[in-house]
């Protein structure tokens, strides 16, 4: 496929996305269980970029605005990254799909609820054939691990990681980098896993550099 129709495969995607009403108005687990609010999908497909970003789901902000990772993840992600904001947010540079498109909500205790569980077998295996060109994901939490990963994700999210070396260097394409969330609640984590910082995210910053500079 050309780069003109596979744009246009994209354009088409997108609209139909933008459009889906599915959580809402025809949830899996019945009408009680459909999305407290409107649906707003946010993911950013791209024909260009090789880096693809596979997130959880929107949090309350994004939700509003509309910009994946217009918070105080996304200052940690870009900061991981070593990309500034005008950078992450060039579809050139960078597609970002995250496991369910629309803010899923809260649950009792006032956490995010996961992504919604109808989004991914819908939309993803379509988005992810529409965008060939992607040579490394990051697979950012334990959903998109799940999902990405298939047998080589670990039981634990932080064998998963502490296993990136096998995953990076399967052959074949795409690359799958695991990531944890780059969230608030995950200090305590990094703090605790040194080897985090020194030795994945050099690799991590190498491989950016290369593919998105
Ligand atoms: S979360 Fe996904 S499947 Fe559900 S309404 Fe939003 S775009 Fe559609």
């Amino acid at each position: 496929m050309n780069a003109a129709s596979n744009e246009e495969r994209l354009d088409g995607l997108r609209a139909e996305i933008a459009a889906c009403r599915i959580c809402r108005d025809a949830p899996l687990r019945g009408i009680e269980d459909r999305l407290p609010h409107e649906p707003r999908p946010v993911a950013v497909l791209s024909s260009r970029a090789l880096v693809l970003i596979a997130g959880q789901a929107p949090g309350l902000r994004v939700h509003e605005s509309g910009l994946p990772f217009d918070d105080a993840s996304g200052d940690r992600l870009r900061q991981w990254l070593q990309v500034d904001r005008p950078t992450f947010y060039d579809q050139d540079r960078f597609a970002i799909v995250p496991m369910g498109f629309c803010f899923p909500g809260y649950d009792a205790k006032g956490s995010d609820l996961p992504p919604r569980r109808e989004c991914a077998p819908i939309w993803r295996e379509r988005v992810l054939s529409a965008m060939p060109q992607i040579e490394l994901v990051l697979a950012v939490g334990g959903y998109a691990q799940a999902w990405h990963m298939g047998a080589a994700r670990r039981e634990k999210m932080t064998e998963t990681v502490q296993a990136w070396r096998s995953t990076l260097t399967v052959p074949g394409k795409p690359a799958i980098l695991p990531l944890p969330h780059p969230s608030w609640r995950n200090t305590g984590w990094l703090k605790r896993h040194p080897w985090f910082e020194e030795e994945l995210l050099p690799e991590l910053r190498r491989r950016i550099k290369m593919l998105v500079f």
